[in-house]
């Protein structure tokens, strides 16, 4: 197969066909429609076979995946998805794995009304950067350096599913059969919040989305606000069987360190909690209440009023 077969067969039309792309993929670049928009929020990220997702992956997961980490961006940023670009990189044309990856990508950029608008496809690695384009009213986006003192720190969904979800692939976990299956959803199909997101942005003060573990996402958003969050460990939500395999493996740290959650960290001042409360619950989403935004810097964990310390650390790529 060619690479403009490739490209004319799995990646021309993918996603929902929008009324705002002018000229989508098949010329030296794509043309959109940005006349009504009062800004543009871009992000970019890339996934790398046996860094962010293990060879064993099916394709679908990857396609969705390598999508949903960007959705996820635009919802940290209360900004609506629009467009993406793919540029992608494969050791081979296996017609098998290139219909399920772009059947999992579109399946998702349906859901949230993203088209595909272009990309680059080369040979080498298995390597996957989208580039994820929406719009967002300035005044709206939801920022890292706005946190205040007196905020309350929130979180979405359960932490640690993916992580734990993770580790039952190079460990050998007593899980039954459906319970590897749910993690292992959690790991491969994440459900980025956008919607969730925009609903709760008139709310919110400062937000981030939790990809390489809720403490080390938190503290982003500390460290640009210049302020200190207060964590009370126990609050963190995690799922009944997160719960249970934990408390008797002693791994309460992967739901603070582990990563891949793709939910929300935000805060809120005290004048809207209940109002976050309120709108969480029409939308029928977790909204966990797990600390304070105080004086000072610096993320503070703790457990029954002591100091909790964390046994691992989050992800980081360049870490020595
Ligand atoms: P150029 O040589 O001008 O860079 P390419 O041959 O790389 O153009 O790409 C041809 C067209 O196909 C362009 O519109 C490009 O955006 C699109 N394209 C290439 N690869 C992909 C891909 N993986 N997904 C979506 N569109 C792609
Ligand atoms: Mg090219």
């Amino acid at each position: 197969m060619s690479e403009f077969s490739i490209i004319e067969k799995y990646f021309s039309v993918l996603g929902r066909a929008r009324k705002d792309v002018l000229l989508g993929v098949g010329d030296d670049a794509a043309i959109v429609d940005t006349s009504s928009l009062h800004a543009l929020a871009i992000s970019v990220d890339t996934l790398i076979e046996n860094v962010h997702f293990p060879a064993s992956t099916s394709p679908y997961d990857i396609g969705w995946k390598s999508l949903a980490v960007n959705l996820s961006d635009m919802a940290a940023m209360a900004a609506t998805p629009r467009w993406a670009t793919l540029a992608l990189t494969l050791p081979n044309t296996d017609k098998t794995w290139l219909t399920a990856f772009s059947t999992g990508f579109s399946d998702l950029a349906k859901l949230h009304n993203v088209q595909l608008i272009g990309g680059d496809t080369t040979r080498g690695n298995l390597s996957i950067s989208v580039q994820i384009i929406g719009n967002v009213n300035e005044m709206n986006a939801l920022r890292r350096d706005r946190a205040k003192v007196g905020d309350g720190i929130y979180v979405t969904g359960c932490l640690g599913d993916a992580a734990l979800g993770l580790k039952s692939l190079s460990e050998s976990l007593s899980f039954s059969l459906t319970e590897k299956d749910t993690l292992l959803t959690a790991l491969n199909r994440p459900n980025p919040r956008v919607k969730e997101a925009l609903q709760l942005q008139p709310y919110v003060n400062a937000a981030i989305d939790v990809s390489d573990g809720l403490a080390a996402d938190l503290s982003h958003i500390l460290q640009k606000s210049q302020v200190c969050g207060v964590v009370d460990v126990d609050a963190i939500p995690v799922s009944e069987l997160y719960g249970r395999y934990s408390q008797k493996n002693h791994f309460h740290d992967l739901a603070l360190c582990g990563g891949d959650d793709y939910e929300l960290c935000f805060t809120v001042a005290k004048r809207h909690e209940k109002k976050v409360q309120l709108e969480a619950k029409k939308m029928g989403l977790l909204c966990t209440r797990i600390g304070d935004i105080v004086e000072g810097s610096g993320l503070r964990l703790k457990q029954k009023n002591e100091t909790y310390k964390l046994q691992q650390s989050s992800y980081d790529h360049f870490k020595e």
